[in-house]
């Protein structure tokens, strides 16, 4: 069992990250040195719980344990102020106190939505994560960040709120729609190039390797999540490094927007990054073959196959103007080489305009 600890905020205490396959059926067992109540509650998506959740169940109840169970509609609509109201709700019809504990069984939806949950109900209970997408267990599900949307954009409501625990079984995978695998990969791409160039060459070596085999799919798992986790602990609250994991998001998050989020998260940050690839070569000093190469590997992964049918106008438009400045410009997470990111000020708008359509929308790629 591969095992990352995580420093709470206090500092005097930490809490445990754990990667195996099967063990979301050790859940009962592992969580039994927590000292927890009998009464846990299971929030997961039908799509979910249609899966996992009777044996997830089974589990805590053969650990002694009495779980109820809790859905959600699947889905990034459910991460509103309405289901945490009715979920609050059903958990004080079910006897919840303020030391019950929410488990959350799910991909970044369940789990945003759970812990932000978790930090609010009667001023905070408990919560564990079971992340069940590779994007929830390479990023979401760590760092302690929980959110839900309002109509006037995503994540506007949060808190921050760590788990006692983070349980990952790469086994969930097995079942993953490639799209929700490609989604995730695009963030261990970031991961990878912010941090790991060795992780980057094992992407590489091509991703049949990685969608078939499990301990290969364990390690990068591993690799992906130690980052994600250094760079939070180093920076619990996004003053400096946590920057970094932006890399690919500046741009990624404006080809979002400017689909009404058609374009997946992960297809959207994989056309950030290979951007910023080239605006790393123009302004950051990387060496024109390791912008290539990062852009052959973005492709052979199949994120940037073809260019996303978007305006470039709306994309620009949805661009974070750094207001501080001339009003033009625009801050980057370049890098330097790979795995040494550097954060630019003053971009200008017009080299973003000319990377943006010659090499993305131009299907340069
Ligand atoms: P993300 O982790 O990307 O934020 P979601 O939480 O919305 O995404 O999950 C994406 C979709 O995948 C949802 O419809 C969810 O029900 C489904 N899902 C999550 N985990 C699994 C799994 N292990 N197997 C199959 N479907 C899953
Ligand atoms: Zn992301």
């Amino acid at each position: 069992m591969r095992e990352i600890l995580l420093p709470l905020p206090s500092r005097d205490q930490s809490y445990r990250l754990l990667i195996h396959p099967g063990l979301r059926l050790e859940l009962g067992h592992l969580l039994r040195p927590l000292k927890l109540p009998p009464r846990l509650f299971l929030i997961t998506d039908s799509r979910v719980a249609h899966l996992y959740a009777a044996a997830v169940m089974k589990t805590l109840e053969d650990a002694g344990f009495s779980p109820i169970l809790l859905t959600t509609r699947p889905g990034e609509r459910a991460k509103t102020w309405a289901v945490v109201q009715r979920l609050a709700r059903e958990l004080l019809a079910r006897g919840a106190n303020r030391r019950s504990p929410l488990i959350a069984l799910g991909g970044g939806v369940v789990g945003d939505l759970t812990g932000f949950l978790a930090s609010i109900f009667m001023r905070g209970v408990p919560f564990i994560q079971v992340p069940t997408t590779l994007l929830a267990m390479v990023d979401a599900a760590i760092g302690g960040k929980t959110a839900i949307n309002l109509p006037e954009g995503k994540n506007l409501l949060g808190t921050f709120h760590q788990p006692l625990l983070v349980l990952i079984d790469p086994q969930f995978l097995n079942t993953l729609p490639r799209a929700e695998l490609l989604n995730g990969l695009a963030e261990v791409l970031k991961a990878a190039f912010i941090r790991d160039p060795d992780l980057l060459e094992r992407l590489e070596r091509g991703p049949s390797r990685l969608f078939w085999e499990p301990a290969e799919l364990t390690e990068i798992i591993h690799r992906a999540a130690a980052i994600k986790a250094q760079v939070v602990v180093a920076d619990e609250r996004e003053a400096g490094l946590r920057r970094i994991l932006n890399f690919g998001h500046t741009l990624g998050h404006a080809l979002e927007q400017a689909s009404a989020y058609r374009l997946g998260h992960g297809r959207a940050v994989a056309w950030g990054m290979a951007a910023a690839l080239i605006l790393s070569e123009k302004l950051a000093g990387l060496p024109p073959e390791e912008g290539a190469r990062g852009r052959r590997i973005i492709k052979d992964l199949g994120l940037t196959r073809r260019p996303p049918a978007l305006d470039l106008r709306a994309v620009l438009a949805a661009l974070p103007m750094d207001k501080k400045r001339r009003g033009d410009d625009l801050v980057f997470v370049l890098l330097r080489r790979w795995g040494e990111p550097v954060i630019r000020e003053g971009v200008p708008l017009g080299m973003i305009k000319k990377v943006l359509g010659e090499e993305v929308f131009g299907g340069g790629g």
